[in-house]
């Protein structure tokens, strides 16, 4: 089987188990000043059930 990224799936992502571990690499990547607090949020992935980060939508901090 190939493994050919067409786009929608996660492939290339870095995979985490579970949010808990997904949460502590966006703080390490904030800790780093990689990316700016509240710039990345968590979520569990469809096609792969792992939980990846990506940026949040709208273009930062949002209210909580
Ligand atoms: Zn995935």
């Amino acid at each position: 089987m190939r493994t050919r990224s067409k786009g929608r799936s996660c492939a290339g992502k870095r995979r985490y188990e579970g949010e808990p571990s997904a949460d502590k690499a966006i703080r390490e990547l904030v800790a780093a000043k990689r990316v700016t607090p509240g710039s990345m949020h968590s979520y569990q992935c469809r096609f792969c059930d792992g939980w990846h980060i990506g940026h949040t939508r709208h273009g930062g901090r949002r209210p909580q």
